[in-house]
């Protein structure tokens, strides 16, 4: 860790969460799901923000691991995102689940969160001594609805006009190898050569499928191919990648820093892409970071999240690190959240560019966060 930051919060006197209800993107080109928000107030009015990774009929289990945690820590005068750490580690007895990952993600964020707010410091800041403001994004071009050859491509294209600097695109939804090849290379006519385009296989059933398809699409160029297998299957992983050209990535439903090890000792991946909001914490996306540098591997968080906080946790994150990859983007997830959020950042020309405020630098207006949500949850702490 570079350099050792590490503030002591204070006591918290308070935990609110929110959970937004699912709904759909004004333009109706995706389902949003559910967002889970975490702000921790401290007793000297400092006040800390987090989002855990969600997936459907566990948010409010998650809200619940959170609440016990907080309430855990809460009696400790001395917590810190380094002794948050420790005592989870604590806690789990080296039983992870991505549920529970999700929740001390929350936490660690928004325990940094207050830290940076203390020191007046962006977080990026306490991450690193030369952090970058500028870090290349790309758009993940994702729709649960649509699924028109023609239709994904236009809006490809509307992506990159918009300044995002790739897209990224999922061509086994609803298609063989043979017509995802086919619809790779129609989306690789209409971007251009240049543009980087990522290939998402979303951890296929049939991971064979993968192996087919390789060969059909590497002559389009992919910036790379993702989940071709699920991240546990390690040797397959390894497997596929030494049969191919292609830049490897996974790690996106993988938590905790065993499998990350494993992953990167079996030479199974060419960037890894662990959510920033589910592996666990900022602490343990630093050390996979570091891990990864050592084997020249990349870093490119997923971020299957809000577009506010986790959002900006991802940037900071990425400035703070030698490694980072471009970073994830759901265009439709943030127009959403600017309905109630400013997410403390701006995209230009393929860029995100980060704020001086402190912390994560969101601000987020908690009346009409509330108005999008279908639980509230308030505890006093310390009593
Ligand atoms: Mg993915």
């Amino acid at each position: 860790m570079n350099p050792e930051v590490d503030l002591k919060v204070g006591n918290l006197s308070k935990i609110e969460t929110w959970i937004t209800s699912p709904t759909q993107s004004d333009d109706g080109w995706t389902e949003i799901k559910s967002f889970l928000f975490l702000r921790l107030t401290t007793s000297d009015g400092f006040e800390g923000w987090g989002e855990a990774f969600t997936l459907p009929y566990r948010e409010i289990a998650i809200e619940k691991i959170i609440h016990n945690l907080v309430n855990t820590i809460a009696k400790d005068k001395n917590i810190t995102p380094h002794t948050f750490r420790d005592i989870v580690a604590n806690i789990s007895d080296k039983h992870r689940g991505i549920d529970f990952s999700a929740a001390t993600s929350a936490i660690e964020m928004a325990l940094w969160d207050i830290s940076g707010k203390i020191s007046k410091q962006p977080l990026a800041n306490l991450l690193s001594k030369n952090p970058k403001n500028s870090i290349p994004i790309y758009a993940t071009n994702w729709s649960n609805k649509e699924t028109q050859t023609e239709t994904i491509g236009r809006r490809a294209v509307k992506l990159i006009e918009q300044n995002f600097g790739g897209v990224k695109i999922y061509p086994l939804q609803n298609r063989s190898p043979k017509e995802g090849a086919d619809f790779v290379s129609y989306v690789r006519n209409l971007i251009g050569s240049d543009t980087p385009m990522m290939l998402d296989l979303a951890s296929p059933d049939n991971f064979n499928l993968s192996y087919e398809l390789a060969p059909l699409i590497t002559p389009f160029n992919p910036y790379w191919y993702e989940e071709p297998v699920d991240g546990e299957k390690t040797r397959i992983l390894a497997d596929i990648r030494s049969k191919t050209n292609l830049r490897i990535v996974t790690g996106e439903k993988q938590c905790g820093l065993p499998h990350f090890e494993e992953t990167l000792a079996a030479n199974a991946a060419d960037i890894l892409n662990p959510d920033i909001a589910a592996v666990g914490g900022i602490l343990d996306m630093k050390k996979i970071s570091e891990l990864s540098l050592k084997k020249d591997v990349k870093v490119s968080p997923h971020c299957w999240n809000s577009m506010s906080i986790a959002a900006a946790a991802m940037l900071h994150f990425c400035a703070s690190i030698e490694n980072a990859e471009m970073a994830e983007i759901f265009p439709e997830y943030l127009t959403h959240v600017m309905k109630f959020s400013d997410p403390g950042f701006k995209i230009e020309h393929g860029h995100a560019i980060l704020g001086n405020e402190p912390g994560l630098g969101v601000s987020i207006d908690t009346s009409l966060l509330q108005s999008f949500c279908s639980d509230y949850n308030e505890e006093t702490l310390g009593k």
